[in-house]
């Protein structure tokens, strides 16, 4: 990868630009429509949302105000956890079209699997879900779909589905590499994406990262997204912040040495969020 422009393949054909701008916890109003925009000026042109960051209409107002056309843009949104089942996810989809003034999607995911610890029949919800999904993406209303926060077990019963999901939004970052999902989705032809890149800020103060940073003249924050890539990850970096938002653009003119990669990827239990989707209170 080279530019922010340059794009994965999804297992269904659909191009995805390399790195995703992340508006979770982007405040909704001008904190998310100037960050949306000033990600668009700074060359992203894939934008992470969700119904849950209550900030879908923030987003759709700063993409028409970036003057970039609409099928220049990959815009994910995902369905939360309350609108589960065929029909919520038919209204929640429609919601989200609005909000975000638009016709179509790039890409819909389920944000959380619907699990154990709360549903005796979960996998039977999960593919309820999935049917609803399956049905807009044959609409051509969604180019592609998929979900996030499975684990292989919840993915078992949707890879045997007609429209497998293509891609599966994790946390994933040095420190947290989920060795398990990973390996699975590759099995599966599913692109993983990144969430929480930089650990949500936690591994900013990491001494070992911020070492090997300095080899390459680079901030950790720079280094972790550029350490995702290279391990074939798709990162979604997220900040309000404009020079931080053009800061995380500048991870293509520098490549980590295979031997730091391996330093990085024998990091264990940092940063980790503490979200276990088999352990849900939401
Ligand atoms: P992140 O991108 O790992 O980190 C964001 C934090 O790091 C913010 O506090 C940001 O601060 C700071 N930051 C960003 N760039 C920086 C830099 N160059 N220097 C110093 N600090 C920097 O975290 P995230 O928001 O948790 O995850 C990224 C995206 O993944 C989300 O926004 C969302 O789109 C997605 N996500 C999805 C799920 C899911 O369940 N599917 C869960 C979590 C996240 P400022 O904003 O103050 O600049």
């Amino acid at each position: 990868m080279k530019t922010l422009t340059d794009t994965f393949q999804l297992s269904n054909g659909t191009e995805i630009p390399c790195v995703g701008f992340g508006t979770w916890q982007t405040p909704d109003g001008p904190t998310a429509v100037n960050s949306v925009k000033k990600s668009i000026e700074a060359g992203y042109r894939h934008i992470d949302t969700a119904a849950a960051y209550k900030n879908e209409g923030s987003v759709g107002q700063a993409i028409k105000e970036s003057g970039v056309a609409r099928e220049e843009l990959f815009i994910t949104s995902k369905l939360w956890n309350t609108e589960r089942g065929y029909e919520k996810t038919l209204a929640a989809f429609e919601q989200t079209l609005k909000e975000l003034e638009t016709d179509y999607l790039d890409l819909y995911l389920i944000h959380w699997p619907a699990s154990s610890s709360q549903f005796d029949n979960w996998e039977e919800i999960n593919l309820e879900t999935w049917r609803a999904m399956t049905e807009l993406y044959k609409a051509g209303k969604i180019k592609a779909i998929g979900v996030s926060n499975f684990m292989a077990h919840h993915l078992e019963a949707l890879v045997q589905t007609e429209v497998k999901p293509v891609v599966n939004q994790v946390e994933y970052h040095p420190g947290h590499a989920q060795d398990e999902v990973v390996s699975f989705c590759r099995q599966h032809d599913i692109l993983i994406e990144a969430w929480s890149p930089i650990g949500s800020g936690r591994l900013l103060d990491n001494e070992a990262l911020k070492e090997i940073a300095s080899k390459y003249d680079k901030s950790v924050a720079q280094l972790c997204i550029k350490s995702v890539l290279q391990n074939g990850v798709l990162p979604l970096p997220k900040s309000v912040t404009p020079e931080r938002i053009e800061e995380n653009t500048h991870v293509f003119d520098f490549e980590i040495s295979d031997e730091d990669m391996k330093q990085i990827n024998a990091m264990e239990n940092v940063g980790f969020s503490g979200m276990n989707p088999d352990e849900l209170d939401f």
